[in-house]
């Protein structure tokens, strides 16, 4: 079994005067979690022992019962009638808080020996506690009681006294029958919020390894991720090779007018002003829609490309490193545009991880060398050209491929995502067998086996030639802003046609 922790996040509604209340509600929080970081740094050795028992013994250290009249350290001196259950979640916050400071100081002494022993000047600076606290309050069972979709009553500090308050809840509603952790009050700008973990349990089917490794039929989505038009391709297959769904999410070129606008935009009023002010963020509206365009993109994208592998019961999700952005000559606006799109590749890979691992799939990356480079089919070079162009040379960012070695042809960047989604078995696989049996095991598919007929006439990579010439008919993603040419306008026929019917097909 395997957990995945959400956090639902619900506004509270209130009074004006009950956000003060939550404020001097997390500003005790916070004296009494410092209170404790003193404890546990007066008495480190609490450290070595388990949360439970470091709990128990801060607790004989600094609270007053019958049986421990005389603590060390009486929390009473910095707050009286505190909670139970707020003084825990301090404690736990505390010792959090505490583990990570001591850990990261004994990084650095250990560093600081090492340089020593060598004999060369250590400059870094050691790691200081804390001096403020920020934390938000975590309310424990018996911090709150009578919780609804539409309501929750809170024990708070209201400054004065504790006083228990019914607030009304609003947002997204707790899934039923999830587990759930405890609530935090959480302050945004102004406005105070509800954060509940919930903890899911799902059945995971092992390791990616062992998924790939045992079962021929574990399926696999490979993702090819763009700036251009194909924002991202996709393509289930099983690890022994069958291919059966493709799907192009387009967009790209919608996104990237947008942003680009207004990146244009920024720079006529940057020109305009001459200079910018120190600390403070010019053009906040416009930077505002560009960077809320490319969240939700990146979320509607991660999201379609895990429906996707979800539909096709796919339980491996595989992408390629994203390896460095490559720094462009132009405008701010076509430089800005570029770093930004190269961002949302790696916002939507991580968007997608994370939906994917809530729907049990695991995700992973592989190289991304000449990924758009190798056919698919017999891993030789291909070649990449714009429509209208000779199948020839590399063009970079072009949207059709052709392998003169097997007559492979087709969208380069569904392409890319086959060779991505086979890269993946290959690192299973290789240390196993060696690659020449590997084709051979792959032979009889290329007799025209398993791939369902609805499959292959949507997915097959490879195009008769004749074909080329309609654009919207090229694969299921032609991108429409590819210019209508005549049918034979620089196609090269390469390959047998019959070829071109099954995939994979047979090497030689
Ligand atoms: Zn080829």
């Amino acid at each position: 079994m395997a957990k995945a922790t959400t956090t639902i996040k619900q506004v509270l509604n209130y009074g004006p005067e009950h956000a003060a209340w939550f404020a001097a509600n997390q500003t005790l929080f916070n004296q009494v979690c410092a209170f404790y970081f003193d404890v546990i740094q007066a008495h480190v050795k609490i450290l070595e022992l388990s949360n439970k028992e470091a709990l128990t013994a801060l607790e004989k250290l600094t609270h007053i019962t019958q049986r421990n009249p005389a603590p060390v350290m009486p929390l009473d001196e910095v707050a009286e009638d505190i909670p139970a259950m707020f003084r825990r979640a301090a404690i736990h916050a505390a010792l959090g808080s505490a583990r990570s400071f001591f850990s990261h100081l004994a990084r650095w002494q250990k560093a600081k020996e090492k340089a020593e022993a060598k004999g060369k000047k250590f400059h870094e600076r050691p790691p200081v506690p804390p001096r403020t606290w920020n934390k938000s309050a975590s309310l424990y069972a018996g911090m709150w009681k009578e919780r609804s979709d539409s309501s929750i009553v809170l024990k708070v500090w209201t400054g004065i006294c504790w006083s228990w308050m019914k607030v009304r809840i609003t947002g997204r509603e707790l899934p039923i029958d999830a587990e759930l952790g405890s609530p935090q009050l959480i302050r945004k700008g102004n406005q105070w919020y509800l954060h509940t973990p919930i903890e899911r349990q799902f059945k995971s089917s092992g390791t990616i390894e062992k998924q790939v490794t045992t079962n021929k039929q574990t399926k696999i989505c490979s993702v090819d991720l763009n700036i251009n038009e194909n924002i991202a391709v996709c393509t289930i297959r099983t690890v022994e090779g069958s291919i059966l769904a493709t799907t192009f999410i387009h967009g790209g070129q919608r996104v990237n007018g947008f942003r680009k606008k207004l990146l244009g935009r920024i720079a006529r009023n940057r020109h305009k002003t001459g200079i910018l002010a120190e600390n403070e963020q010019d053009n906040v509206h416009l930077w505002n829609n560009i960077r809320h365009v490319d969240e939700q993109v990146a979320h509607l994208v991660s999201n379609r490309i895990v429906q996707f592998a979800k539909q096709h019961e796919a339980t491996v999700l595989v992408f390629e490193h994203l390896g460095n952005l490559k720094p462009t000559k132009g405008k701010y606006s076509k430089r800005g545009n570029e770093k930004r799109a190269f961002w949302m590749k790696g916002r939507i890979f991580r968007y997608a991880r994370y939906k994917a691992y809530h729907a049990g799939i695991l995700t992973s990356r592989v190289n991304p060398r000449n990924t758009s480079r190798e056919c698919a089919r017999c891993h030789s070079l291909v070649a990449r050209y714009a429509e209208g162009q000779p199948a020839e040379g590399y063009t970079y960012g072009a949207p059709l491929v052709a392998c003169h070695q097997c007559g492979m042809r087709g969208n380069a960047d569904r392409n890319a995502s086959l060779v991505i989604g086979q890269r993946l078995t290959q690192r299973y696989q290789k240390q196993e067998k060696p690659p020449t049996p590997l084709l051979a095991k792959r032979e009889p598919k290329g007799s025209g086996v398993g791939i369902p007929q609805d499959a292959k006439s949507r997915n097959r990579p490879s195009l008769q030639s004749a074909r080329h010439g309609d654009s919207n008919e090229h694969g299921t993603g032609a991108p429409h802003r590819r210019q209508k040419l005549s049918a034979t306008e620089g196609v090269k026929v390469v390959g047998k046609p019959s070829a071109h019917l099954t995939y994979p097909c047979r090497k030689a």
